[in-house]
């Protein structure tokens, strides 16, 4: 019945709310709750996952409108990677919002349907809306700290570990702009 093509996860699966006792029935609504284990497909972002098996908790309040079940709530994961400079580890908490209304596909126009969230037998399918918010919460570029020095572009030495790290061979166009300006004053 359902023509979603997107791969089936653990997430998907596990994040199956069944709403069938809130279908037909405007202004009723039920709050849930699970935590499930990050699947081994990447959750968050490229820079930013979820390690596999630790907690991503979901809680949400259904609630059944005219148009089928609206779901609001948040996902709350802890997420890891490294420094975008220097490839420290680096940890971020999300603690996103949910807000999505899950169509009765009766009342959806077919060629409308492709673009829309619709419930499925009589499920709501709260794993790509999860995957999502992961997605869009976790930095791209991830730092260990705001002014974090990174790593020297010649040789990868820790900047932090030593601030006055230099080389001695100086680029030429460097030593041409350093003449330039008149930096020498000797005598
Ligand atoms: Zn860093
Ligand atoms: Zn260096």
């Amino acid at each position: 019945m359902s023509s979603d093509t997107t791969p089936t996860t653990g997430l998907d699966e596990a994040l199956r709310f069944d709403a069938v006792d809130l279908v037909g029935r405007t202004g009723s609504h039920r709050s849930v709750e699970r935590t499930v284990p990050a699947p081994a497909q990447e959750t968050g972002s490229l820079a930013m996952q979820v390690p596999e098996g630790e907690d991503i908790a979901v809680e949400a309040e259904l609630e059944s409108v005219v148009e089928g079940i609206y779901v609001h709530g948040t996902v709350t994961a802890h997420l890891e990677g490294e420094c975008s400079r220097c490839l420290d580890p680096v940890e971020q908490d999300v603690a996103a919002r949910i807000d999505e209304l899950f169509l009765f596909p009766e009342k959806v126009k077919a060629e409308e349907r492709e673009d829309s969230t619709l419930l499925i037998d009589d499920e709501v399918h709260l794993g790509p809306l999860v995957r999502d918010v992961l997605a869009m919460e976790a930095e791209e570029r991830p730092l260990c700290r705001e002014d974090c020095p990174g790593l020297c572009g010649q040789c990868g030495f820790r900047m932090e570990d030593d601030p006055d790290h230099e080389h001695e061979v100086i680029d030429e166009r460097f030593a041409a702009l350093k003449g330039l300006f008149g930096g020498d004053e000797d005598a």
